[in-house]
């Protein structure tokens, strides 16, 4: 959706990755493993000689919603123990270490190549994401059938659909609904 808010810079990686499937059409762009290689490569989190197999998109899939998770806490939701073991399994599977730059700025890097390597690198993107003041804005959206993550611009923080325009106004209407029945049955 044009419309949708999006994030720069290493939360914006977050955020596109998380936002891969369309929940409510129910697309996703990880459909096979060619696509999750393609989609890895373009990004330059994995080498282009490197492949996806069948398990590493089940273990992407797993990782991306671990993150959609994750996120969830900065719009009020609790996260699962089996998204946090999931991000922990990611990060260890990739062998992240702290590497230090020509600058002597240091960040997470994968002892891991291929599909593993490019999860830790996204682990590492969530990582350097949440020591950043801005990472608290990456919300879900707050229809339980569409959860995008979109990035909050609103000035206190309080935005609370992906759009006002589609998942806004259909919870409005939802709830205007469940409020006229409730009355019509008194
Ligand atoms: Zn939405």
């Amino acid at each position: 959706m044009a419309d949708r808010e999006t994030a720069t810079g290493t939360l914006g990686l977050v955020q596109a990755f998380v936002n891969t499937v369309d929940l409510e059409p129910g697309a996703d762009e990880f459909n096979d493993p060619s696509a999750l290689g393609a989609w890895l490569v373009a990004r330059g989190l994995m080498a282009p000689n490197q492949s996806a197999s069948e398990a590493d998109l089940k273990h992407a899939i797993a990782v991306r919603e671990a993150i959609r998770g994750a996120i969830g806490a900065n719009s009020g939701g609790s996260v699962y123990p089996v998204d946090i073991a999931t991000l922990n399994g990611a990060a260890s599977a990739s062998r992240l270490v702290p590497r230090f730059g020509p600058g002597g700025k240091a960040r997470l890097e994968p002892h891991a190549d291929g599909v593993e390597g490019a999860l830790g690198r996204i682990v590492a993107a969530v990582f350097a994401a949440m020591n950043e003041d801005d990472w608290t804005r990456l919300k879900l959206c707050g229809s339980p059938t569409c959860r995008w993550a979109f990035y909050d611009q609103s000035r206190n923080h309080s935005s609370r659909w992906c759009t006002m325009a589609s998942c806004g106004n259909r919870q409005k209407a939802k709830r205007f609904r469940e409020r006229a029945k409730a009355t019509s049955e008194d």
